[in-house]
């Protein structure tokens, strides 16, 4: 028995065939026509999908189900609302279900379903209460508890990254301020890293940005952060601090047995895992107890795919 895992992204569909061991055995990908409309869009996943069982000479009867990560939340009648893809309140679970009739159809938010991925096969796997922060352009989380993506009562649990955790110097995109996303996003980074050198402060990442600070990336920023730059250094540890406090709130919260950090932010997992204990350690209230584990996720953009698979 096969598993299919799609995960749909605002530039990109990709689509896997995984076996029982989490491995993907085979992929296509095309691109997200988001001009196109919600209906369009889903007919070309729809064909994507049946060209990939076709492609490698299966069938629907070989699929146990089909799993989707969708960048946005979707609500308990299957509605999803997601600006990115110009969706707004369509009838995603219905648009699955009328195209893949014979099959059963998952979906979930796409940062819930890397964390499953993470959890059924990769840097949180064997643990019985897991919880990935996906650190990208935002800040996405997922929290998984005896193998099963946990969303609350109403759908819209886990949104770990507009946990309020202090005030900011800027608004969050959904109108707050002081979400967990704006202080350690690469976005955020990034931000933090200009407001310092056009306050005047001198930064090897100017000259990694080729002196123009739109080029700066979250890249630039940790590796000037491995020459000791002053900017550099002011940024990752704020970054740092941040993170630490959205988990030690967190261990205070849930007492997870594992945290694994992902997404883009994450290929910098020495920094980031440098020390990172002890100021969790600084903040919880059981300061003797053993907490969490603090890992970085290891399946890279793949634990989208996996997840989806293993939805159910
Ligand atoms: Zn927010």
């Amino acid at each position: 028995m096969y598993f299919i895992g799609v995960d749909i992204g605002g530039t990109g569909v990709q689509a896997g065939i995984v076996n029982e061991s989490g491995n993907i055995l085979f992929r296509k990908e095309c691109t997200t026509n988001v001009n196109s409309g919600f209906e369009s869009v889903m007919d070309d996943i729809n064909t994507l999908v049946r060209e990939l069982i076709k492609e490698n000479n299966l069938n629907m009867d070989d699929i146990k189900s089909i799993g989707f990560g969708v960048p946005s939340f979707i609500n308990k009648s299957g509605l999803v609302t997601c600006v990115n893809l110009g969706w707004h309140e369509v009838d995603f679970m219905q648009a699955l279900k009328s195209r893949f009739p014979d099959v059963s159809v998952y979906a979930e938010n796409d940062a819930t379903v890397a964390a499953l991925g993470e959890a059924k096969f990769g840097s949180m796997k064997d643990k019985n209460i897991a919880v990935m922060y996906t650190l990208g352009t935002g800040v996405g989380g997922g929290i998984i508890i005896n193998g099963k993506a946990f969303t609350g009562a109403n759908g819209m649990g886990s949104e770990i990254g507009h946990t309020v955790i202090g005030e900011n110097y800027f608004n969050c995109n959904c109108g707050n301020n002081g979400c967990l996303e704006t202080f350690c996003s690469a976005t955020a980074i990034i931000k933090h890293a200009q407001k310092l050198i056009e306050e005047g402060k001198n930064s090897k990442i100017l000259e990694l940005a080729e002196n123009n600070l739109q080029n700066i990336n979250a890249k630039m920023v940790f590796d000037a952060y491995r020459e000791n730059d002053v900017v550099a250094l002011e940024t990752i540890n704020r970054f740092k601090s941040y993170l630490a406090k959205a988990m030690s709130g967190m261990i205070n919260t849930l007492d997870p047995d594992v945290i694994s950090i992902g997404g883009g932010v994450s290929r910098a997992s020495d920094i980031i895992l440098d020390g990172i204990e002890d100021l969790i350690r600084q903040q919880i209230l059981y300061k003797k107890e053993d907490f969490a584990e603090i890992v970085c996720a290891n399946l890279g953009a793949d634990a989208g795919i996996i997840g989806a698979a293993f939805l159910n």
